[in-house]
């Protein structure tokens, strides 16, 4: 089985981002960057197919500018054997980002395209979703376990509103991970030294003849309203002539 592994780089999670002054969007300039968290549980999860025996190659393709370079090789220290880079410094949208990984798995052919759930910079959670229709393949989102089996078909658990769904999906197929699948490994030194020297393929949108121009328009980025302080009440008494007659809930 043949693995592609979507790996975004974002604002490192730890990081209080800012907005820039004329609410334009958000200011990166100098910022932590690291691999979007889903994206590296979706890494962990075909490294370990890969030490089982279910995987015999790992693939990662990550979408951005030329530093995203450094977030696929932390993939490639995590154990996948080689990376794609399709270089843009255009801010692409989850739709150019679909159309942009469907081509390349036009010539890769992965048993299985494993991404994030969402990207926590945009949130937007539709990567995968598009990715899937484009292709006209099955999709498993948000699977909080994956067993591959002998047959071919890979039975997912998915984390939904009302508790846990079971699927067994047809491979090749589209799988978005959630956070309970798995806890992915922290690089050794050793393996980030070896990750140097393991392949990495640079290509272009125009290489792939995929348009990424933006059809979304930003209007504006603002910080949500600041929450007013709280006070102390003295006793249950003054909660509850509070809540009565100043928030007039009761
Ligand atoms: P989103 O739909 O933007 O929330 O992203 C969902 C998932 O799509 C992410 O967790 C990644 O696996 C993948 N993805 C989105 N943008 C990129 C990108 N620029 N490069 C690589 N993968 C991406």
């Amino acid at each position: 089985m043949k693995v592609l592994v979507a790996v975004k780089r974002v604002v490192d999670y730890n990081v209080k981002i800012r907005i820039k002054p004329d609410g334009s969007g958000v200011d990166t300039a100098n910022l932590k960057m690291s691999m979007n968290p889903f994206d590296e549980i979706a890494v962990e999860e075909a490294v370990r197919w890969k030490e089982k025996g279910h995987a015999a190659e790992v693939v990662l393709i990550g979408i951005g500018p030329q530093a995203a370079q450094d977030t696929l090789r932390t993939g490639l220290a995590m154990g996948a054997d080689r990376a794609v880079l399709v270089k843009t410094e255009t801010e692409t949208e989850p739709l150019a980002v679909a159309k942009l990984i469907a081509a390349v798995a036009k010539t890769e052919k992965p048993d299985v395209i494993l991404l994030g759930k969402q990207a926590i910079d945009d949130d937007s959670n539709q990567t995968g979703q598009m990715l899937a229709a484009l292709l006209g393949l099955p999709q498993g989102t948000f699977i909080s376990a994956a067993k591959p089996d002998e047959a071919g078909r890979i039975t997912v658990i998915r984390e939904i509103d009302g508790g846990l769904e079971t699927l067994s999906l047809a491979t090749p197929c589209v799988l978005t991970t959630d956070l309970r699948l798995n806890e992915p490994r922290y690089a050794s030194l050793p393996n980030i030294m070896k990750a140097k020297k393991k392949p990495l393929d640079v290509t272009t949108p125009a290489d792939l003849g995929v348009d990424v121009a933006p059809r979304l328009a930003l209007l504006k980025v603002a910080e949500p309203p600041t929450r007013k302080a709280g006070v102390i009440v003295g006793s249950v008494a003054e909660l509850v002539d509070k809540l009565k007659n100043e928030a007039k809930v009761l």
